[in-house]
């Protein structure tokens, strides 16, 4: 197949293996989706940071458990369809546009991610993605 024609589940293909919720830095959440995801478990703001948060980078994440997996990791995500945005989007990140090394880098994270793309092709389909999931 050309490399123009590849869409973005050609270039990425989730494995449902967990990898990337283990680890690895932590899960950025705004406001907004602490709000969501604290209603979604029938919670209030304050005690999901508490009980489910952490800080890093003077940011606030998903709180990890001992074995390192997200706190909400468990076979599968349990909260799937109110999962922060950088869950949502990955591996269609911002920082793939600044440096297309980062999508090296996560592939030896994520068994998902294809690395016999040319670059260019590879910002562009993270482009489309991050502009469809704003
Ligand atoms: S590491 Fe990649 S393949 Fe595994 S669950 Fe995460 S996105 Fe899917
Ligand atoms: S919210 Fe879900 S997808 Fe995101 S890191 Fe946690 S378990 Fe993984």
């Amino acid at each position: 197949m050309p490399y123009n024609n590849l869409k973005s589940e050609d270039i990425f293909k989730c494995k449902k293996c967990g990898d990337c919720c283990k680890g690895y830095g932590g899960t950025f959440i705004t406001e907004k989706e602490i709000e969501t995801i604290a209603a979604h478990i029938h919670t209030d703001p304050d005690t999901f940071v508490e009980n489910y948060c952490q800080i890093s980078g003077g940011k606030r994440i998903l709180a990890q458990a001992g074995d390192m997996y997200c706190i909400f990791w468990d076979g599968l995500c349990t909260i799937h369809s109110v999962k922060p945005r950088m869950c949502k989007t990955w591996p269609f990140i911002e920082s793939i546009l600044v440096d297309t090394i980062n999508w090296s880098i996560m592939a030896s994270l994520c068994p998902g991610i294809r690395t016999d793309v040319p670059n260019r092709i590879i910002k562009k389909r993270v482009a489309e993605e991050l502009s469809r999931n704003l």
